[in-house]
């Protein structure tokens, strides 16, 4: 299904309930937690956010059960987004290093974060049939990106998300394998891989910010590199 500007496909996604485990657990997560028992939470699927004709769009896991369940925005109000926000403040990509609330003034600069799966999954672990049925309004966006000229993907099921849609849309991915630091051209769209800035894998050293850091700067050095080309 195609859907004619991003608003309407933004309504589609808040209103979906095609995961029927995704729908229920969304509704119900953290709904006795005494931190937020004062609290009202979003407990909808989230849309992606930033600058839809930006040149780079950032592809994450899925809504944090305190994160973006609660605040309503992707990549808000968790340790996640914590360390990331702040690294793409550094890199150039935000216009500042936090993101708390969704009106807290934070922009994306010539970038459009989204989510592989846009309902919190219990664990954190969404089944390949969720990953699967949210698949289209990936493919939506990258339609929408009609100055794309560069994909971050944090993380494997990022990754294998855009795949599935790569594929969709007759792209070659074969062979392609994702690892930190990993390159791929989707034709003349360069693909980056990233660990996903999630508490395991800062608190483990899995990822440094130094090298998470090098990785986004390398991504906006190419992005930029090819808006140069004649
Ligand atoms: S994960 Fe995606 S497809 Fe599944 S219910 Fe949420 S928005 Fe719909």
């Amino acid at each position: 299904m195609e859907w004619d500007s991003l608003n309407e496909l933004n309504e589609r996604v808040v209103a979906c309930k095609s995961c029927e485990r995704l729908a229920e657990f969304r509704e119900h997560v953290l709904e006795n937690s005494k931190k937020y028992s004062d609290v009202k939470f979003w407990r909808k699927p989230l849309t992606g956010y930033g600058d839809i004709s930006g040149r780079i769009m950032i592809i994450g896991l899925a809504p944090a059960a305190s994160g973006g369940n609660r605040t309503g925005r992707v990549f808000t109000g968790d340790k996640s987004s914590d360390f990331l926000i702040s690294c793409l403040k550094n890199a150039g990509l935000t216009n500042q290093e936090t993101s708390t609330s969704k009106d807290d003034g934070l922009q994306y600069i010539d970038s459009y974060i989204t989510l592989a799966v846009r309902c919190v999954p219990p664990e954190n672990k969404p089944e390949r049939s969720e990953v699967l049925n949210c698949n289209g309004f990936l493919i939506q966006e990258l339609k929408f990106m009609k100055n794309l000229n560069t994909i971050i993907v944090l993380g494997k099921i990022a990754f294998d998300s855009l795949v599935y849609a790569l594929k969709e849309m007759g792209v070659n991915t074969k062979g392609w394998k994702f690892g930190n630091g990993n390159f791929y051209l989707a034709n003349e769209i360069g693909v980056f891989c990233i660990f996903h800035p999630s508490p395991r894998n800062v608190n483990t050293g899995r990822i440094t910010r130094e090298k998470f850091i090098e990785l986004l700067n390398g991504a906006r050095e190419f992005s930029l590199s090819k808006s140069l080309k004649p």
